[in-house]
């Protein structure tokens, strides 16, 4: 790490749980960011405000007005651009030296295994269940961390499937019990902040597993509701008979 980089990296390196030793694992990192949406900007934003080596941006939509109240990477002028197009202009302003790789498509099975392959930690900032579980599967399949989010109206979720971790609960066993629906903010709306308040705590973990400190919110679902500020959580064990990582 030369001088320029320990000087702009200095409030990480301060920190005894990061020291120089953190900062260097999280400058050579590569992370997969599916999703750059409301949940996937403030992610990506921190991630490259934070030095991540690499961050592959994936998203098939383009910047639309709408989008506008909540993803903050996106700006006026980057409207009807693709996201991930939009996204990597406002990256490579707040952090030149981190690596922006973009796929403006929505991957395939075999696409996404090669990436999730080659990624040290994914984020899912997804906001469907299609891919949320095609994501599962394929983390589970590769031993990758998967940080996963989501958002709606004044409420959030996040979890973290460590899958290095032979014990750690999948995404399936987690929702087999809160047995959730699969809903859109375009026909539900959700309050701005909201989205910020789960994409920081995704970018948190992301770097606590790139920089090996701290505890993870892994085997556990983490709930946020906005309207009287509070956390719960919903402890999780992996179910024997699930039917993505157990062994019936
Ligand atoms: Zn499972």
């Amino acid at each position: 790490m030369d001088d320029k980089q320990l000087l702009r990296y200095s409030r990480h390196i301060l920190l005894p749980q990061v020291d120089i030793k953190g900062q260097e694992a999280i400058s050579a990192g590569r992370v997969l960011i599916i999703g750059i949406g409301g949940l996937g900007s403030p992610v990506s934003m921190y991630l490259a405000a934070s030095g991540v080596g690499t961050l592959v941006l994936v998203d098939d939509d383009k910047v639309d007005v709408s989008n506008l109240q909540r993803q903050i990477v996106h700006r006026e002028y980057t409207l009807g651009l693709s996201k991930v197009e939009s996204a990597a202009q406002t990256l490579a302003a707040i952090n030149s030296t981190v690596c922006i790789k973009t796929l403006a498509r929505r991957l395939d099975e075999i696409t996404l295994m090669e990436q999730v392959e080659k990624a040290d930690v994914v984020v899912d900032c997804s906001d469907n269940f299609v891919t949320r579980k095609l994501l599962n599967r394929t983390c589970l399949a590769t031993r990758t961390p998967l940080v996963s989010g989501a958002a709606i109206r004044l409420e959030g979720q996040l979890a973290v499937f460590d899958f290095r971790d032979q014990t750690c609960p999948c995404y399936q066993c987690l929702y087999a019990l809160t047995g959730d629906e699969d809903l859109t903010c375009s026909q539900n709306g959700v309050l701005s902040p909201v989205v910020g308040v789960v994409g920081s705590h995704q970018a948190l973990e992301a770097l606590k597993i790139l920089g090996s400190f701290g505890k993870l919110n892994a085997g556990r679902l983490a709930l946020f509701d906005g309207y009287a500020n509070q956390w719960r959580y919903l402890n999780a064990q992996k179910d024997p008979k699930c039917e993505v990582c157990g062994n019936p």
